[in-house]
This record gives C-alpha cells, sequence and structure tokens, in this order.
C-alpha cells in the first residue's frame, strides 16, 4: 500500500490544491491531506472550519483521507507510514522554499520522499490568500475554489 502525505494551510482549500490532490491519487493507493496546525501563522479559518470544507471537497474522493497534524512534517509522514510528502509547484518562487523543506527533511528522515507536482497552468496564479483577498473585494471566485468554499467566504464578507 502506497501512502503519501499532502501537507499544508489550505486556508481554505482551492481548485489548485484539489487538483493536485486528484493527480496525486493517481500516482498513490491512499492520499492523506493534512491541514498543519502551525503556531507561526495567523490562518482565517480555524482548524475545525478548514478541515470541515476538505472534507466536504473531497467526498468523492476514495483514496483521500482528511487529518490534522502539528510538529515536524517527517514525524507524522512516519506515523502514517507514508513513504512520500507531496507538494505542489507554482512559480519558480515556489521552488526555492521548497527545494530547501525537501533536503532538511530527507536529512531527518531518509526514507521519506519528496515528490513535486506542477500545478495546472490555469492555476498558476491561485492561492488561497488571493482567493481571499479576491472574495472579500467582491470578486468572483467561482472557478477558484470548490462550491463549499465560496459559500462559506460569501457569508463571511456578508458578516464582515
Ligand atoms: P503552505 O503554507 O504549506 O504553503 P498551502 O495551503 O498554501 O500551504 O499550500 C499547500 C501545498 O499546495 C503547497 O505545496 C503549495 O505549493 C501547493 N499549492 C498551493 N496552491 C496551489 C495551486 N494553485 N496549484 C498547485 N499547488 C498549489
Amino acid at each position: 500500500m502506497k501512502v503519501a502525505v499532502y501537507p499544508g494551510s489550505f486556508d481554505p482549500i482551492t481548485n489548485g490544491h484539489i487538483d493536485i490532490l486528484s493527480r496525486a491519487t493517481v500516482l498513490f493507493d491512499k492520499v492523506i491531506i493534512s491541514v498543519l496546525e502551525n503556531p507561526e501563522k495567523t490562518p482565517l479559518l480555524d482548524l475545525e472550519k478548514r478541515l470541515e470544507l476538505i472534507r466536504t471537497a473531497t467526498k468523492d474522493m476514495p483514496k483521500v483521507e482528511v487529518d490534522c497534524f502539528s510538529g515536524l512534517t517527517v514525524n507524522y509522514a512516519l506515523q502514517k507510514k507514508a513513504c512520500t510528502i507531496i507538494r505542489g509547484l507554482r512559480v519558480i518562487s515556489d521552488f526555492e522554499k521548497e527545494l530547501q523543506m525537501a533536503h532538511i527533511n530527507r536529512k531527518m528522515t531518509p526514507e521519506i520522499d519528496t515528490i513535486f507536482l506542477m500545478c495546472n497552468l490555469k492555476y498558476a496564479f491561485l492561492s488561497s490568500s488571493m482567493v481571499k483577498e479576491i472574495s472579500f473585494l467582491g470578486g468572483d471566485i467561482n472557478c477558484l475554489v470548490p462550491e463549499c468554499v465560496k459559500t462559506h467566504l460569501n457569508k463571511l464578507r456578508e458578516t464582515r
């Protein structure tokens, strides 16, 4: 059974994340999308809401499991018996940070590899922060996020 972990903030999950996830499920028997509880970041959505939105958005993806973790990603991957960490790459600036992270992770845990999937060209400009900004400014995020995310962000905008 080949298991991969797809870690991130997912604040909120976007169609770019879903695209990476669906391509990862072709390569692995199980993909665990896992929200990192990162004390360094102040998310817009709390952990429970992010998990709920991911669960709804991935309900028709049987190979996907939804989870959360804190601490080192490699330790979490070992605990989940995963052999691989999945990350998405959009632009060159992603690459530099990700390369450093992948090398550090390999140094700590050589038995776990990192695989990078190039994002779909149509999502190359897409990030969670961009989605939040567009939504709060009243823009259309229809083709950028799953339906449940759009509904939730619209609700937040109306109550702001
Ligand atoms: P993090 O804080 O770990 O970067 P994100 O939720 O922003 O968390 O991203 C999680 C992963 O998804 C990262 O590997 C990131 O590069 C990737 N990703 C983010 N947006 C996209 C996108 N539009 N297309 C493909 N991959 C993406």
